[in-house]
């Protein structure tokens, strides 16, 4: 099998890449970034192709390798919610636009395309856990522009599952619920709110930061491991008897819940017993912040966002296992160990 792995370079992708080089003996990797720089370790491995492309200037190229593969991954995409509220234009032209392009070559040349969703897609629902069949989207004004993402992402789902169904698009959508894990981002330049939260409040303390709680820090999440997180894609590609065939599966850890104040607390505590953090620890200052002051006027918040995972257990037999301290743990040793 040769699986198209679009943004390898990344976060999910390079996990995936390692995942299926390590142990996928019969599977190939066929990998599109514009960096390699965080799977550089696995260029070596003959099954491992990485195509240097820009994916919003080498459409060429690109669909070419769409028509060679079997299972397409269009996972090359902005997260960062800083740029949701400074440049939602360049937000949509790379996870809408770009990833529609991808999904539409898939059409054409009948491919399976695995598509990364997102948690953020249920936004402000106020259900207890959010569930893919019955769980409503909820965002905000258009003003609130920090709903961009969600709504690119919202859309291209629909579009993936109209295509489903009018023309047969065999797809799984995916639902990622704040996975975490080394290589997560780039901890020695984040600047405030331009990376996810762990790395953020690990990079406040490297370069000896207050760390910033967005409204007091009380809303939570649900925090998942990769190789977790990666089992389930696995267990996707697999699709034994067609069991991710037009499915949408949220792949989180409901078991991982803390609130962004206690994850701000343990991530100090933690960093204590890192040489190269400690002393930065020892003086670090939780302080309370406006989300105005902290993200502009555009940003709204999600209090609690929490996964039900039934049906990633039911079709994919799959479970986290990951706890939250382990996770952490794993984490900041690869950061800081
Ligand atoms: P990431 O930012 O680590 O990786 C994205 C990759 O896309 C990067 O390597 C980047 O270089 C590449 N890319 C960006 N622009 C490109 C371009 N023009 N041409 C080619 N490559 C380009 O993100 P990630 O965490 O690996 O997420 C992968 C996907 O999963 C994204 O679509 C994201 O929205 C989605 N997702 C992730 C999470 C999570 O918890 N990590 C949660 C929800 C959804």
């Amino acid at each position: 099998m040769n699986i198209l792995i679009v943004g390898a370079g990344g976060f999910i992708g390079s996990h995936l890449s390692e995942e299926i080089g390590a142990n996928h003996g019969d599977w190939a990797v066929t990998a599109v970034d514009i960096t390699s720089s965080k799977i550089e370790h696995l260029l070596a491995q003959k099954k491992i192709n990485f195509l240097r492309m820009d994916i919003l200037k080498d459409l060429e190229p690109l669909e070419e390798q769409v028509k060679n593969c079997d299972v397409v991954f269009p996972l090359a995409a902005i997260a960062s919610p800083l740029a949701y509220v400074k440049d939602p234009l360049q937000v949509f032209e790379l996870d809408f636009e770009a990833n529609l392009r991808i999904v539409r070559w898939a059409v054409k040349y009948d491919k399976r395309v695995v598509f990364p969703s997102t948690s953020e897609v249920y936004g402000m629902c106020p259900d207890e856990e959010f569930n893919e069949e019955t769980s409503n989207l909820v965002t905000g004004p258009v003003g609130k522009q920090r709903w961009i993402y969600s709504c690119c992402k919202q859309m291209l789902d629909r579009v993936i599952y109209a295509h489903g169904v009018q023309n047969g698009l065999r797809y799984t959508l995916f639902r990622p619920f704040n996975w975490i894990g080394p290589r997560l981002d780039d901890i020695y330049r984040a600047e405030n709110g331009s990376s996810r939260v762990v790395s953020q409040f690990m990079s406040n303390i490297l370069h000896g930061k207050d760390i910033n709680l967005v409204n007091g820090g009380n809303q939570s999440r649900c925090f998942t491991y990769i190789s977790d997180a990666v089992d389930a894609l696995i267990k996707i590609i697999e699709n034994k008897g067609g069991c991710a065939d037009r499915q949408i599966i949220n792949i989180g850890n409901p078991y991982n819940e803390l609130t962004i104040k206690e994850l701000a607390v343990k991530i100090v505590e933690l960093a204590k017993g890192y040489d190269k953090l400690q002393s930065n620890a020892n003086g670090v200052k939780i302080v309370e912040m406006d989300s105005t002051d902290y993200y502009g006027k555009s940003y709204q918040d999600v209090q609690r966002r929490v996964p039900c995972v039934k049906k990633a257990e039911s079709i994919l037999n799959w479970k986290p296992v990951v706890g939250i301290d382990q996770l952490l743990t794993r984490t900041m040793d690869f950061y800081f160990g």
